[in-house]
């Protein structure tokens, strides 16, 4: 019997742009963030001791837990699971609903666990099964009324009914408009080149809402403080632009770019997880949901395409020092994200490309599933899609990095790589939003930009980091015109800037 371990937590990790300062944590969030420590080492002993059997060590270990978080949905829900093995099934069925009121939704874990299963059949259990919809409903809108309460009236708060989730942005009406036009563009391509079992509607119902918090810079700081602790403000830091915490059904990005459209796809994964009962390894997330982070139009459609992080797969082939794709699928959560993350992150995301652009991510997906629990690496869904032993497969694989276009690229040391072309203006990678211009030639000036201007888009392909910025200039010739959005103070405008060669 295992209870579960509230570690859903998906971290992005990005090419290294400094979007924190490093300084120390405000001493405010000192006693909180001591507390929070406090409440996942209990939380962790707890699995441990149920693990273990000893079901009164781990009753009071989350006692504990829930006098320092008295809300905590997955702790009440943990205590449930405790109580009814332990043999108290009027306690669990009132802790149970006390974790459902505190935002615990994941229904088909609670109809399929087997520590609830002396509440299986009980009345009370049956109406929570049949209440999902307005129980998610309620569950949302004490979410969204929360989050108004948190961040204030200077943000704006919207709602999209047809995903799902709610938003709370720092970000101007306007800007939150164009992030929820991309969003929707994405799970379009999503539903149908991946998950298509999310275009059932009945099962659409049982979807939870998902808060998307776009922060300040202050507010991310906190937020990233209080998830991460200290630590989070030390050097490595300025790598995770964001998660997507399925516990508490939340994704906070501090970037538009590349980080919320990763951490949108798990949004949408972690839902078609919670459908089917199951949770992917860490390579299978990471690098299905890497895949839209840089992506191309073509024909009013979205197509992954290669970018820095298919780049640094190609330089790891060439060092003969890419890992095989069997080992891949092995690596847990922690090593993957604490050992040469970006190589494990471009790695998996490559393995996706490659079956995208071999036609099979689709079939991919749906055999994966299905045949889950035969195997949950994903290597046999490989194998059988492509008619290939694995052996095989690592072969064409390898090939297939080899011819693998080089992506223009913006490098860490803020160097360009594989660009042809400018828009006649020097830009700083900005804040989240697009990249700040912060130089400009004559011709540009004519073309209507100003320095301080935020470029946000190019030709409608929405531009929020430099990947972005570069990846898709690059597509342009020089003497071509092109059409520039940019957010200056509070006009959002297009200009037409012509492109010129780079110098
Ligand atoms: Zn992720």
């Amino acid at each position: 019997m295992r209870l579960i371990l509230g570690l859903w937590l998906l971290i992005v990790v990005l090419a290294p742009a400094p979007l924190v300062a490093q300084q120390d944590p405000p001493a405010d969030l000192d006693e909180a963030i001591q507390r929070r420590l406090e409440a996942s080492r209990l939380q962790a002993r707890a699995v441990a001791a149920f693990g273990a059997g000893d079901i009164d060590a781990a009753r009071s270990l989350l006692e504990q837990q829930l006098e320092l978080e008295p809300g905590n949905p997955l702790a009440l829900y943990n205590l449930a699971c405790v109580q009814c093995v332990g043999g108290d099934r009027e306690a669990a069925l009132a802790i149970l609903q006390r974790a459902i009121e505190h935002g615990f939704v994941d229904f088909e874990q609670m109809r399929r666990d087997p520590n609830l299963a002396d509440l299986h059949e009980t009345d009370l259990f049956r109406s929570i099964l049949a209440n999902r919809t307005p129980i998610l409903d309620a569950a949302g809108d004490l979410q969204f009324e929360a989050a108004k309460k948190k961040y204030g009236p200077r943000y704006v708060y919207e709602r999209d009914e047809d995903l799902k989730l709610s938003f709370a942005s720092a970000y101007d009406e306007q800007t939150l408009a164009q992030a929820r036009e991309e969003l929707r563009h994405i799970a379009e391509w999503a539903l149908s080149e991946v998950f298509t079992d999310l275009r059932d509607p009945p099962m659409r119902e049982a979807d939870p809402w998902v808060l998307v918090v776009l922060p300040s810079e202050r507010d991310f700081r906190r937020w990233a403080i209080m998830r991460y602790g200290p630590s989070a403000v030390t050097s490595d830091f300025h790598r995770i632009g964001g998660s997507y915490s399925h516990d508490a059904k939340e994704l906070v990005a501090m970037d538009l770019g590349g980080t919320l459209r990763h951490e949108f796809l798990h949004v949408l994964h972690w839902r078609s997880n919670m459908r089917q009962a199951q949770g992917h390894p860490v390579w299978i997330q990471e690098g299905l949901c890497s895949l839209v982070e840089d992506y191309d139009m073509k024909g009013g459609r979205l197509v992954p395409a290669p970018s820095w992080r298919t780049n640094m797969v190609k330089r790891l082939e060439r060092a003969r020092r890419m890992m095989p794709i069997a080992d891949l699928a092995r690596v847990d959560r922690e090593t993957f994200n604490n050992e040469r993350p970006l190589a494990h992150y471009g790695l998996a995301r490559a393995v996706f490309l490659y079956l995208y652009q071999r036609g099979v991510l689709r079939d991919w997906y749906a055999h994966y599933t299905t045949h889950f629990a035969e195997d949950p690496t994903g290597i046999e869904a490989i194998e059988f899609v492509l008619g290939m032993s694995i052996d095989e497969v690592q072969d064409d694989f390898r090939r297939w990095v080899a011819l693998l276009d080089e992506a223009p690229e913006a490098r860490s040391d803020g160097t360009i790589g594989g660009l042809d072309v400018s828009l006649g203006v020097q830009v700083d990678p900005g804040r989240g939003e697009g990249p700040i211009v912060t130089g400009v030639s004559r011709e540009a000036r004519a073309g209507g930009l100003r320095v301080r201007d935020v470029i946000t888009a190019i030709e409608g392909r929405p531009v929020r980091d430099m990947n972005d910025f570069v990846r898709i200039l690059a597509d342009y010739r020089a003497g071509q015109t092109v059409r520039v959005r940019v957010h200056r103070r509070r006009a959002h405008m297009e200009l037409e800037v012509r492109v010129v060669a780079r110098r």
